[in-house]
């Protein structure tokens, strides 16, 4: 779901953006215009997630699965890298990787089937590896870190990886702790075929020769990420979604901070919902729940098909569970409102009333 503020504002801007004669997808990348919107996506993104300086915010394409490529050839130096596998996208993750570097598995889940975080101090770090590379939000399976790993204290000197392309803007990050985040837009941003990349000045300049030079890290970022024609019309809209992103309130709070109360507040509402009833459940371990991807099951798998049918009458869309998991699955990203959830609760204890 995507804020409905930003996309009346796209529609409106959609002929002429600005009084410029032209709408962003006729623009050209170079001209001021695009220019303005690309330095004031990046500013706000900037002071949205606290991002600090000796970070770059590179817009790119590839998606989350590109950057399962494009990561390795630029960080791994072509030697070893850690992966901590918990679910669908971190195994993803691993398995590309190996094409490029010596791509080993620290820690797993996979044995209890992605229901539980491996405790991080359990985890087989390698001496001199070049990254750790993790997933903090796991979209299938509905884990996601509540913390990032504090990899000194682990006692790694690498740096962190981390896939945030379903939670990013929903929580602030902890940047001290991170080396390269990344993330397609697709979830909470805006639409696909934007990706975004924030990386340590540091990591830049390392790539394998092989690297495409447009995903060549360094490259993309001497150029202000307009090596090549950049995804305008993506980064026109996440710049929107990152001003509504800005101005949002909750209590004394704004911005991200308030993403993540509300975000907060809505998560507990559904799982309250389902392990308050002996109709749904959810498999995951309480302390490593998503916020973002809730899945859930019906203990009577005979009426998945009823229960989506009347969802969707309901006006309540998009709840099939990933194939790989079955079941339901509900994606409250940043932009679903509180009554959003409210209306899924109301009409879960509904179907469960007539169907239990
Ligand atoms: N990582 C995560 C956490 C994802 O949720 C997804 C997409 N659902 C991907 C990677 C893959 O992204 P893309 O389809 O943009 O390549």
């Amino acid at each position: 779901m995507m804020p409905e503020a930003v996309l009346q504002q796209a529609a409106a801007e959609m002929l002429d953006w600005h009084g410029s004669g032209m709408g962003v997808m006729e623009m050209s990348h170079r001209g001021k215009e695009f220019g303005e919107i690309l330095a004031r996506a990046e500013g706000d993104l900037r002071r949205l997630l606290h991002v600090p300086e000796q970070f770059h915010i590179l817009f790119m394409q590839g998606g989350g699965l590109g950057e399962n490529a494009i990561v390795p050839l630029n960080l791994s130096r072509g030697g070893t890298v850690d992966f901590v596998v918990t679910g669908s996208w971190s195994v993803k993750s691993h398995k590309e990787a190996q094409r490029y570097c010596d791509a080993r598995i620290a820690a797993s889940n996979a044995e209890g089937g992605h229901l539980s975080l491996p405790d991080p101090a359990g985890w087989q770090l390698s001496d001199g590896a070049s990254y750790v590379h993790l997933c903090s939000n796991e979209t299938i399976n509905g884990i996601e870190f509540q913390e990032l790993p504090d990899l000194k204290a682990l006692g790694s000197s690498a740096p962190l990886v981390i896939d945030f392309s379903s939670h990013v803007a929903s929580r602030p990050v902890d940047w001290s702790r991170v080396g390269l985040a990344f993330g397609g837009a697709q979830k909470n941003l805006g639409p696909a075929g934007l990706t975004l990349v924030v990386v340590r000045d540091e990591l830049l300049g390392h790539a394998l020769d092989i690297c495409p030079s447009a995903f060549n890290y360094r490259t993309v970022a001497d150029n202000q990420s307009m090596y090549n024609t950049p995804p305008t019309w993506g980064i026109y809209v996440a710049g929107l979604t990152f001003q509504w992103l800005l101005a949002q309130k909750e209590g004394e709070l704004t911005g991200v901070e308030a993403m993540a109360r509300r975000n907060a507040a809505k998560a507990k509402l559904l799982y309250d919902a389902i392990d308050g009833s002996s109709f749904y459940s959810n498999r995951v371990d309480v302390g490593c729940r998503s916020r973002m991807n809730v899945p859930f099951f019906l203990a009577d798998d005979s009426r998945n098909a009823d229960f989506l049918e009347g969802a969707r009458a309901a006006g309540l869309l998009q709840l099939k569970g990933h194939k790989s998991v079955g079941g339901m699955r509900a994606s409250i990203y940043n932009a679903m409102p509180l009554e959003g959830v409210q209306a899924l609760v109301a009409y879960m204890r509904e179907f469960e009333r007539l169907h239990a």
